[in-house]
């Protein structure tokens, strides 16, 4: 375990790339609408479904963490919410992401996906979901 001297939060690893402000989950949320954080909390209860995860407030966005962080929402717009899955390879075969890019000096691959509506956590966006909380968990 690894103390930040700065923000006093702990991490596995040394050194780990954080966000040391005191910017809150709630500070995303603050002023959305009730679909946008209906939404929001459809999400997480999915994913709860799926394992157990934390969420980390970063300076622009919200991480979704395991034992290390596998997922991004990235932007509460008006109606909708984007999330980002970054994988080690490019899953182009698929009807749920708006886009797809390759994240530079990594080999990571983002994975674009918007939500407007909670039937859109569907089960192949499930499936990716599940994908991603491996790679937090680091199987
Ligand atoms: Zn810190």
């Amino acid at each position: 375990m690894w103390t930040c001297a700065l923000c006093n939060q702990t991490f596995k690893n040394s050194n780990q790339i954080h966000y040391c402000g005191d910017k809150t989950i709630n500070d995303f949320l603050i002023g959305k609408s009730e679909t946008t954080v209906g939404l929001f909390n459809h999400f997480i209860l999915k994913y709860n479904e799926i394992g157990d995860i934390k969420l980390q407030a970063t300076k622009s966005m919200i991480a979704l963490v395991a034992n290390k962080r596998f997922a991004y929402i990235i932007k509460l717009g008006k109606d909708f919410m984007d999330v980002v899955f970054p994988f080690n390879e490019p899953f182009d075969d698929n009807y749920c992401f708006r886009k797809i890019a390759a994240v530079p000096e990594s080999n990571d691959y983002n994975h674009h996906l918007r939500i407007y509506l909670p039937e859109d956590v569907n089960d192949e966006v499930i499936t990716y979901m599940k994908k991603a909380y491996i790679n937090g968990k680091n199987i």
